[in-house]
């Protein structure tokens, strides 16, 4: 049964495939997620694609990129309810899609770990740092279990040069403050701090 598989269990087949699109905000993270799911869907129907129910902007049930695509999306409260959600399928996925997964805590690892230990290929995205330039720790250990990192980049607004770095406008102090173009900023290095 799927649902005995240890949570400690490390994958050991090299097929295991755990794929992040990470970088700053307005680098088209999501946009390359869709991107990947419709290249998914020309050859199979048989994938999920999760959301966090902590990401309210626009419709819950939809992931949507700034750039135009959107695409219908599970919303979850957390990992537990992803790997419930996961199991109740009657035919195990081929893919698992996540959107957005610095909304997630870095309990999702070890489901991620065990999604792919049966050879479902797991393709996330989300922001790798955040707006005081500190890391999502759930961002940083996928980046580093992943066998393959998308590093993205945005346009700097002030000098167009590579941009790394999401600038909060507002005063808000919430890490999982929700923005937009007017509330936060790219920006290179230089233009950063
Ligand atoms: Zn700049």
């Amino acid at each position: 049964m799927k649902n005995n598989i240890s949570l400690t269990k490390s994958p050991t087949n090299d097929m295991n495939e755990i794929w992040l699109i990470t970088g700053p905000m307005f680098s088209n993270k999501t946009k390359k997620l869709i991107q990947q799911i419709k290249f998914v869907s020309r050859k199979t129907n048989n994938f999920i694609v999760f959301k966090s129910k902590k990401d309210t902007r626009k419709t819950k049930n939809i992931i949507f990129s700034r750039h135009g695509p959107s695409m219908p999306a599970i919303p979850v409260f957390d990992h537990n309810e992803l790997w419930k959600i996961f199991n109740e399928r009657s035919t195990k996925p081929d893919f698992v899609f996540i959107n957005e997964i610095n909304f997630f805590s870095e309990e999702i690892i070890p489901i991620i770990k065990k999604i792919a230990a049966m050879n479902t290929k797991v393709i996330c995205d989300g922001l790798l740092k955040d707006y005081k330039n500190q890391y999502f720790p759930v961002s940083q250990e996928l980046s580093k279990i992943a066998t393959k990192v998308f590093y993205q980049v945005a346009s700097c607004v002030k000098c167009f040069s590579p941009a790394k770095f999401s600038k909060r406008l507002s005063k808000e102090k919430a890490v999982f403050f929700l923005g937009n173009k007017n509330t936060y900023e790219a920006r290179c290095e230089k233009c950063y701090f």
